[in-house]
């Protein structure tokens, strides 16, 4: 990966989106795709749509949700610390003693997840995760008055960790799931080749999707293309004691994967795999029965339904404030969507016939 786009992907990452608060990140995204795109324009959901080729035949949409999963900001207790509800999936097994931002009107405040420590933990309680609504953040205060200058209510928190890099092409992030396909639609706009392009490409960074995929179903229906492509992220099955058979034999590093089954169009799965080959780009096939957990879901079914493929890349510990990528991965992803929607021509006939 180049360092320009390194540096995007570092700064998408780490800027806060939580379903519902993407305004930050779509910030970051709208700057970076203005250089190269024809036409960006932020909808009413806050989804942001950048395209190239304006006109041109097929419509081509590129899905990457913006959005990660956090945290908000409940209740704030007589002591000042604040309860909060979930913002998507999260195991609890992990929050106790995250350090967090609370992203408030006034800028950012520090946090600590909080309970009990282990030592004062009794019978059943060591054993099982804790119960969400059981925790609270403390900020450091000790009244509720000192909290409520700082913090209101409905406020976002995320964690609190930055993109790091482990070794060699491999990092760490709190949201990689998913500012990476975002990355990857931008990045994929931007290296299309304009003389081989034939579509009217529209890269969206959407919104929501943590909680619903409902970003993508609205982009959907406006964009209304021909075919689709979404990019996210999908579980890694290298890790210890990792048993394949739930997922397949998904490995960091190996390329992105291309996804098949029902919730594929299998006329666009053929596709991204010809040019993976004919490219030289690694990739990797995930059998999917039924409907992926991904903006394809929502795309694939939109209208009369599209012509939906999906792109993943391979991330380890996803949901935690830790995921792990190889960022040659990301980088391999941005050239297949580019080459597929080189490839993509009006009069390919998209029905499973
Ligand atoms: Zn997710």
């Amino acid at each position: 990966m180049d360092a320009a786009t390194l540096d995007f992907l570092t700064r998408i990452v780490d800027a806060p989106g939580p379903s519902g608060y993407e305004q930050p990140v779509m910030r970051v995204f709208r700057n970076h795709v203005e250089a190269f795109a024809d036409s960006v324009e932020t909808d009413v959901m806050g989804s942001v749509a950048a395209s190239r080729n304006l006109g041109g035949s097929p419509r081509i949409m590129l899905a990457g949700h913006a959005d990660e999963i956090g945290f908000q900001v409940r209740s704030i207790s007589d002591t000042g610390m604040l309860y909060f509800g979930m913002i998507g999936g999260h195991d609890n097994a992990i929050i106790v003693g995250q350090r967090v931002t609370v992203h408030t009107a006034n800028g950012p405040v520090a946090g600590v997840i909080g309970r009990k420590a282990i030592h004062l933990l009794e019978g059943d309680e060591r054993e099982k995760a804790p119960k969400g609504s059981s925790l609270w953040i403390d900020i450091g205060v000790g009244k509720k008055e000192e909290a409520a200058a700082l913090v209101s209510i409905g406020d976002c928190v995320t964690y609190a960790e930055s993109m790091v890099r482990l070794q060699g092409a491999c990092y760490a992030a709190r949201s990689f799931d998913d500012k990476m396909g975002a990355c990857v639609v931008a990045e994929a706009l931007r290296r299309i080749d304009a003389a081989k392009l034939q579509g009217c490409v529209t890269a969206v960074a959407t919104v929501q999707e943590e909680i619903g995929l409902r970003g993508a179903r609205t982009s959907a229906y406006g964009i209304d293309p021909n075919v689709a492509l979404a990019v996210d992220v999908c579980h890694a099955m290298d890790f210890p004691g990792a048993d394949k058979n739930t997922v397949g034999d998904i490995k960091l590093g190996a390329g992105p994967v291309i996804a098949r089954g029902a919730n594929i169009n299998p006329k666009v799965c053929s596709l991204l795999v010809q040019v993976a080959r004919e490219r030289g780009i690694p990739y990797q096939v995930k059998a999917v029965p039924g409907g992926t957990g991904t903006d394809a879901n929502a795309i694939q079914v939109n209208r009369a339904g599209v012509a939906t493929g999906l792109v993943s890349a391979p991330v380890r510990y996803m949901h935690t404030p830790g995921e792990v990528m190889d960022i040659a991965d990301i980088d391999a992803a941005a050239d297949l969507v580019a080459a597929f929607c080189e490839a993509v021509t009006a009069d390919i006939d998209w029905r499973p016939i």
